[in-house]
């Protein structure tokens, strides 16, 4: 099989805005955020889809989802943040975590072309990283 993009960023052979890992999950930020704080949650296990992952490895997706979705609106100040599994794009099970105010913002829909806005997503990531 091979390396899917974020096997890649697992691997750090390429970089990421990391937010959190252990050994079985990475969370980094969207590279093309729908919102402020939009991260990734991302099993190391290359499986395609969230809902092949077995058991034990998607609850513990989940719990750490869970724990950087709280995390998120403490540090970021927001009162809702939502979550969407879609993995059309990259075939790597994923989970985004989309932190907002208001819900106009949860249905921006990002230009996947434009180049990436390192800088903000820097900043963001040193205010949400729990390594
Ligand atoms: P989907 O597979 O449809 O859930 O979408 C994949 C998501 O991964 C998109 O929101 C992309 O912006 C994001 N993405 C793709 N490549 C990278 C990357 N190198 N770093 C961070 N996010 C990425």
């Amino acid at each position: 099989m091979q390396d899917s993009i974020f096997t890649k960023i697992i691997k750090d052979e390429i970089p990421c805005h990391k937010i959190y890992e252990d050994d079985t999950v990475l969370a980094f930020l969207d590279i093309h955020p729908i919102t402020t704080g939009h991260m990734l949650v991302v099993p190391k296990k290359q499986i395609e889809f969230l809902w092949d992952l077995d058991d034990e490895t998607y609850q513990h997706v989940m719990a750490v989802a869970k724990k950087l979705s709280n995390h998120a609106r403490v540090t970021l100040n927001v009162p809702f943040v939502g979550a969407q599994v879609i993995g059309v794009d990259v075939p790597h099970a994923h989970i985004h975590i989309i932190p907002f105010t208001d819900v106009s913002e949860y249905h921006n829909v990002p230009d996947m072309s434009a180049e990436p806005n390192h800088g903000a997503l820097s900043a963001t990531a040193r205010k949400l990283t729990l390594i």
